[in-house]
């Protein structure tokens, strides 16, 4: 089987095509990038609905299918910017009826694991999900994912974005605090935000500024607050998998690229005899493939969605999203 997926929740416009075995057949992907500030949802939408039409094509060259073969289109239904969803859903249920083919709704987080599980055979994994306007731990239980832990206030991603742009930087700020983070030298006291299993980074954006404001650089900030902020991310991980006595964790999102957080993470699992795994950087980000990956097997489980009810849920839990395909 032979599946499209079409991602649109947030600033990346992306269309994957997958088969059966989890092959990535073709992938193109085309990110929104603000020239001041962070994302404005219509401009980003605005932005998707310039790109699609070339990555349609583009995603189904490189895969070297023709429309004919491909058996399902499935699409990020949420969570995300409703302007951005709703212009992916829009692409998807285009293709579906053109195409007269299934129209499979997919929840974005659900994805990211689940592209995660099939490209490292772990069975049960726990995932550390660290993007930009989400910030997860969650682990599959009881017929659906379990969000174990989660930040109460922003994003990972957006308050790395949005201390840079206020440190005088550009979007996105995550991987320039990576390049800064190499020079820092000295550990500045930050906030560490921990509540069992949730996070909180506004307190650590706060003090972050007003110690740049007194003088401290960027790069001993950069550093300060990837530290800390990690350590943060790495220790509810470590929490989650001993209180749900999960043997493996996969990571996913953006900010999952960052080098210090994979090997704070694999530090973690290694001292506890885990497993510890994350995607190639084009599968971490967002992308298409891991919501065709996920559409098809749903699909598989008999999820599908007529066109007329296919509507976005831009506040879409993980745990309101059955998995049938994990309940066999
Ligand atoms: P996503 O929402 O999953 O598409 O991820 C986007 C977020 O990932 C943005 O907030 C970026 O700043 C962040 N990001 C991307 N690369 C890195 C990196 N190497 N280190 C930290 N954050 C990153
Ligand atoms: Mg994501």
């Amino acid at each position: 089987m032979v599946v499209l997926g079409i991602e649109s929740t947030a600033h990346t416009a992306s269309v994957g095509i997958v088969d059966e075995n989890a092959e990535v057949l073709g992938l193109a992907s085309d990110m929104y990038r603000p020239s001041t500030g962070g994302i404005h949802p219509r401009e980003a939408a605005n932005h998707h609905v310039d790109v699609f039409p070339g990555l349609v094509e583009h995603a189904l060259a490189a895969a070297h299918v023709s429309p004919r073969e491909i058996e399902a289109v499935a699409f990020a239904q949420g969570p995300g910017l409703g302007p951005c969803l709703r212009t992916g859903a829009t692409v998807a249920r285009t293709l579906s009826l053109l195409w007269r083919r299934p129209l499979v709704p997919v929840n974005h987080c659900v994805a990211h694991i689940e592209i995660a599980r099939v490209l490292s055979g772990l069975d049960d994994p726990v995932l550390l999900y660290a993007s930009g306007g989400n910030t997860q731990v969650m682990a599959y239980g009881s017929g659906r994912y379990r969000v174990l832990g989660e930040t109460l206030d922003v994003g990972i991603g957006n308050f790395l974005d949005k201390l840079w742009i206020s440190l005088g930087g550009q979007f996105p700020g995550g991987p320039a605090i990576e390049k800064a983070a190499l020079e820092g030298v000295e550990l500045l006291p930050l906030p560490y935000s921990v509540h069992g299993m949730d996070v909180a980074f506004s307190g650590m954006l706060t003090a972050s500024q007003v110690l740049h404001a007194h003088g401290a650089s960027r790069e001993n900030l950069a550093y300060s607050v990837e530290v800390t902020a990690y350590s943060m991310l790495t220790e509810i991980t470590e929490r989650a998998l001993a209180h749900r006595q999960k043997e493996s964790v996969v990571l996913g999102g953006g900010v999952a690229c960052n080098e210090r957080l994979r090997t704070m993470v694999r530090s973690m699992a290694e001292s506890r005899a885990k497993t510890s795994y994350a995607p190639a950087k084009s599968l971490c980000v967002d992308n298409g493939a891991m919501i065709a990956w996920t559409g098809l097997l749903a699909f598989h489980a008999g999820v599908t969605v007529p066109v007329a009810e296919s509507i976005v849920q831009p506040r879409q839990r993980t745990d309101l999203v059955a998995a049938p395909w994990r309940t066999g």
